[in-house]
C-alpha cells in the first residue's frame, strides 16, 4: 500500500552523532543546546526573528491565545484540522465559524467580519494547504476592530507571499512540526511572534511560567519545551529540506498536469511562493470522491478526505455552506519526499479510470 503520506527520516549515521552528543553531556531539554541551534538555524531559514520552539503545535497554537490574552469568542476557519478549532475550547475559548472562500479555501475576510460581536477576541485564519489567507484584509480587519491575530500557519513552512515569510504576519503565526508535516521534529511546534516581549513571556510560560528557572512571573505555566531529542531530529531533516521541497514540487507538478481538466484544484494565491505540502483535489460530488476512493484503495493507493467533516458540523455552531460542500469533495493524494514518480502516475490513471 502506498500511504498518504510518509515521515521524512534522516540518514541514521548523521542523527546518531547527535545522540551520541547527547550521551555525552547528558543534557536532554531544558533550554539545551540542540534546541537553541535549531532556533537560530530556522530563523535564518525562514527569514524570521522571534521563534519559539513548543512540543507540539496544538500546544503553539495554546501558548499563543494565552499569551495573546484572548477570551470569549474566536473566529476561525470550518475548513481546518480539528486541532484549529479544539485548541481553543480546550482553553474555554468559543470557536465561531465563518465560511470559506471557495476558490482559495480560506476563511472569507467579509464573513468572518459578519461574524464579529461584542465577545469576540480574536481572528485564526488558516493558510490552508499552504495558500496564504487574505492577510492585509485579516490586518485591517484586526486593527478596525480592535481584535487580535493568529495564524495556523501549519501547512504553511517555508511560505512566502509578496517576497515575505508569510510566518511574519498577525500578531502571532502557529507552525506544526508533526512528523507528517513538511519539516517536522517528530512532535513539535513553532510559534513566531511580532512582538519581542511576548516571545519572551511565552518562552516563560512553556517553562511552567517560570523566569530565569527561578522566580515565578506574572504567567500562568505550562510545560510545552522541545526537548534535545527533538531538536537533533530537526537539525537533520533541515539539513535535507531543500530536497523535501523539490521532490514535492515535482510531484504535485506531476499531479497538476496529469490531472487537469479532470479534477478541480485549489485557487493559490499568485503572489505565493514555496513548498507543496499536500496534493488536494476537487471532485464534482461525493458519489464521484467515494468512486474515485475505492478505485485507489483497489490499486493499493491511500488517499485522506483532508479535511472532513467540516467543522461546523462538529461544534453545532454557524452553518458554513461552502465549507460543507468543499469538505465533501475533496480528497488529498499521496505526496511525499522519495515517493516514486511512476506510482504518482499510476495514481493519476486510476483516478481517471474511476472517472471515465
Ligand atoms: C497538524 C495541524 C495542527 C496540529 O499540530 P500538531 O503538531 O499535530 O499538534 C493544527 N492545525 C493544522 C491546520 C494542522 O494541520
Amino acid at each position: 500500500m502506498i500511504p498518504v503520506t510518509r515521515p521524512y527520516l534522516p540518514e541514521r549515521r548523521k542523527l546518531d552523532r547527535y545522540i551520541d552528543g547527547l550521551y555525552d553531556n547528558a543534557r536532554l531539554t531544558n533550554g539545551g543546546p540542540l534546541v537553541e541551534e535549531l532556533t537560530q538555524r530556522l530563523q535564518e531559514y525562514l527569514g524570521l526573528s522571534n521563534l519559539l520552539l513548543v512540543a507540539n503545535g496544538t500546544l503553539a497554537l495554546q501558548v499563543a491565545y494565552r499569551v495573546l490574552g484572548l477570551s470569549g469568542e474566536v473566529l476561525t476557519s470550518p475548513f481546518s484540522f480539528v486541532a484549529s478549532a479544539s485548541s481553543l475550547s480546550w482553553l474555554g475559548l468559543k470557536p465561531v465559524f465563518a465560511d470559506i472562500d471557495r476558490a482559495t479555501l480560506n476563511l472569507c475576510p467579509h464573513r468572518a467580519a459578519a461574524g464579529i460581536g461584542p465577545r469576540t477576541s480574536a481572528i485564526v485564519p488558516v493558510h490552508v494547504y499552504g495558500n496564504p489567507a487574505d492577510c492585509e484584509a485579516f490586518e485591517r480587519l484586526a486593527v478596525d476592530r480592535g481584535l487580535k491575530l493568529v495564524y495556523d500557519a501549519a501547512h504553511a513552512f517555508g511560505v512566502r507571499h509578496r517576497g515575505s515569510s508569510v510566518l511574519r504576519r498577525g500578531d502571532a503565526s502557529v507552525l506544526s512540526l508533526h512528523a507528517t508535516k513538511l519539516f517536522h521534529t517528530v512532535e513539535g511546534g513553532a510559534i513566531s511572534f511580532r512582538d519581542p516581549a511576548l516571545h519572551h513571556a511565552a518562552r516563560e510560560m512553556i517553562h511552567f511560567g517560570l523566569s530565569r528557572g527561578e522566580a515565578a512571573s506574572e504567567w500562568v505555566g505550562i510545560n510545552g519545551k522541545m526537548s534535545e531529542f527533538h531538536a537533533a531530529m530537526g537539525l537533520c531533516v533541515l539539513d535535507d529540506i531543500d530536497f523535501i521541497c523539490e521532490q514535492r514540487a515535482m510531484l504535485w507538478r506531476r499531479y497538476r498536469q496529469g490531472l487537469n481538466g479532470w479534477v478541480g484544484f485549489q485557487q493559490r494565491s499568485p503572489d505565493r511562493e514555496g513548498p507543496d505540502s499536500y496534493a488536494p483535489v476537487l471532485f464534482r460530488s461525493e458519489s464521484e470522491l467515494q468512486r474515485v476512493v475505492r478505485r485507489l484503495q483497489a490499486r493499493g493507493y491511500q488517499s485522506r478526505r483532508y479535511f472532513h467533516p467540516s467543522l461546523d458540523t462538529l461544534y453545532g455552531n454557524g452553518r458554513c455552506e461552502h465549507s460543507r460542500d468543499v469538505a465533501n469533495r475533496i480528497l488529498c493524494l499521496p505526496l511525499y519526499a522519495g515517493l516514486d514518480p511512476q506510482e504518482v502516475d499510476r495514481c493519476i490513471e486510476a483516478v481517471k479510470g474511476a472517472l471515465a
